[in-house]
């Protein structure tokens, strides 16, 4: 089933949603987000919580990721999990032993059968994947990560490293959308400060209301980083309009779960 620029697939009650743009290469990619249906967490964490920083119990978490990794065909043990501080800084799957990320907001994947998470609960994730040389980078931004140009560090760490920006594939999203997301004047500010200003990233509604383009405004960095247009996909939906399907940290406050998105080579 299809969402906008998103491919929905359920399998034993998981629901993981892949970007269309990586289809040509779902046989040596999965690269998506799971959805917060099907798992064991009580309320308010209901019910996928992938979330291990938030009050879930460690065996309901093991058990969650255990079903994650059953449905994407992956042993359990294989998860590298970032632990965010909302910056830009990579970590690398690559290299034994795997883990702890502390301190980072991005996962550098160029093994196989390493499930690479990052967790969102409203904030954006932004996948970037070289077909040619498979390997990849899934991130984390919040709109701090995207001030600070997360999805231009991720092009120019695998260009440094031997990718051809012509090759490169990126999506963007799910997240929350300019229809749940105002902010203030420091937001505003911020963007203003470090990123080229544009009309279509910071809406105005007059006054002093502003919302925020989280979405667009990756795929703005994603576009000045030299990716091509036809390179690029989006999920194109809003997490806090869908909290039925996803945690929204906007809706549903503080104590909520964390979803994962996800980039697996296979
Ligand atoms: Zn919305």
């Amino acid at each position: 089933m299809s969402i906008d620029g998103m491919i929905r697939s359920v399998d034993n009650g998981i629901t993981i949603y892949s970007w269309r743009v990586f289809e040509p290469w779902k046989e040596r990619i999965t690269v998506g987000i799971t959805g917060r249906t099907g798992g064991f967490s009580a309320p308010p964490l209901h019910s996928l919580n992938l979330g291990h920083l938030v009050d879930d119990d460690p065996s309901v978490l093991d058990k969650n990721r255990a079903e994650v990794a059953a449905a994407l065909g992956v042993p359990e043990a294989s998860w590298a999990v970032a632990n965010q501080i909302h910056g830009t800084r990579i970590g690398m799957v690559n290299h034994e032993p795997e883990g702890p990320f502390d301190s980072c907001d991005a996962l550098y994947v160029s093994k196989k059968g390493i499930i690479a998470a990052i967790l969102l609960a409203d904030c954006l994730p932004v996948a970037v994947y070289d077909p040619g040389r498979l390997r990849g980078i899934i991130c984390h931004a919040g709109w701090r990560g995207t001030a600070a140009g997360i999805a231009e560090v991720a092009v120019k760490h695998l260009v440094d490293d031997g990718s051809r920006l012509e090759n490169l594939i990126a999506a963007t999203g799910p997240g929350i959308g300019p229809c749940c997301y105002p902010v203030g004047k420091e937001v505003v500010q911020r963007f203003r400060h470090s990123f080229d200003y544009q009309e279509n990233v910071i809406l105005n509604d007059g006054e002093d209301g502003y919302r925020l383009d989280l979405e667009e405004a990756n795929l703005v960095r994603l576009r000045a980083s030299g990716l091509k247009e036809e390179n690029l996909g989006r999920a194109g939906f809003c997490t806090a309009c869908r909290r039925e399907e996803f945690f929204s940290y906007r809706k549903d406050g503080e104590h909520t779960g964390r979803h994962a998105s996800l980039m697996i080579l296979l």
